[in-house]
């Protein structure tokens, strides 16, 4: 390791204790450690440094949410422009929201019971034929048995393959804008950012909202009858599509038409991917684990 100790230069006054590189400032060049200071010795910083960890987290994830809602697109103009400190990293954020949403279910979201696979239009079928072979293989279950088993492994498995939508979405992004010639990691930091929104949308303020309106309902004696399914699958892809629009704008610079174009687009290829692939991905995974 200090075999190649590089020589001072003449404008440099400090050796960095952490990796012995010659600099000059409040920082090392090379590794980041901090020159540190009798006065940093004081027992209230060590408490200070000790929570600081939390405060700089929950204030910078608070700063990146406030920047996603109030102009979409920022987050990853700035990120891949280089603005990175002020900033949760895109791809944590994602990751951070997906481990939330798993300690705090308030949808079941895309989650769903075994039955459901088998009514799925694209790859109903093929989920029947698997149940009725299990079923024949395994002569000493029943099918009530097979349900509750696919709902326990389903559960949590369901949450970590949200991580797929993160890397298929940038695909479609790269596809719609290749002409932008975006590096592929500038692809998945938008990504990211519009998928952050997915799941915020989706699995923390529609559920509150629905909750608000059947707290009304209970109240004011309202029929919560057109609270369906599948207007709430629309309502949350009609907000990604705008906030994709919006984004797309501020990040790649699309004109109007293009923009509604590739976000009208985009919705729908994300939809496949989510409600389509996503589903078919869950049930092959979860079914095989179920021997
Ligand atoms: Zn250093």
């Amino acid at each position: 390791m200090d075999s190649q100790q590089p020589t001072p230069p003449k404008d440099t006054t400090i050796v960095c204790k952490n990796c012995n590189n010659y600099f000059s400032g409040k920082y090392c060049n090379q590794c980041g450690e901090k020159v540190y200071k009798e006065t940093d010795k004081k027992i209230s910083l060590l408490f200070e440094d000790a929570f600081h960890f939390i405060t700089h987290l929950e204030g910078s994830f608070f700063t990146t949410l406030k920047t996603i809602f109030k102009t979409p697109g920022q987050l990853s103009t700035d990120y891949c422009g280089g603005i990175r400190k002020r900033y949760f990293k895109p791809l944590s954020l994602f990751l951070l929201l997906v481990v939330l949403y798993l300690l705090f279910p308030l949808a079941s979201g895309l989650n769903m019971p075994l039955k459901n696979h088998m009514d799925q239009n694209r790859y109903g079928e093929f989920a029947t034929q698997k149940v009725e072979n299990y079923l024949q293989r395994h002569p000493d279950k029943t099918y009530a048995m097979l349900e509750e088993k696919f709902a326990a492994k389903s559960e949590k498995l369901s949450k970590l393959l949200l991580l797929l939508i993160v890397p298929c979405s940038a695909l479609i992004l790269w596809a719609l804008t290749f002409f932008k010639r975006k590096y592929f990691f500038d692809q998945m930091v938008i990504s990211a950012e519009i998928n952050s929104f997915f799941l915020i949308a989706n699995f923390f303020l529609l559920p509150i909202l629905i909750l608000l309106i059947f707290l009304a309902a209970k109240i004011f004696h309202f029929s919560v009858a057109w609270v369906t399914d599948a207007k709430y699958t629309f309502v949350g892809q009609a907000f990604t599509a705008l906030f994709t629009a919006l984004a797309m704008k501020r990040f790649y610079g699309f004109k109007r038409i293009y923009r509604i174009v590739a976000s009208l687009v985009f919705i729908y290829f994300h939809g496949f991917i989510v409600y389509s692939l996503y589903k078919f991905t869950l049930f092959v995974a979860v079914f095989y684990q179920i021997h």
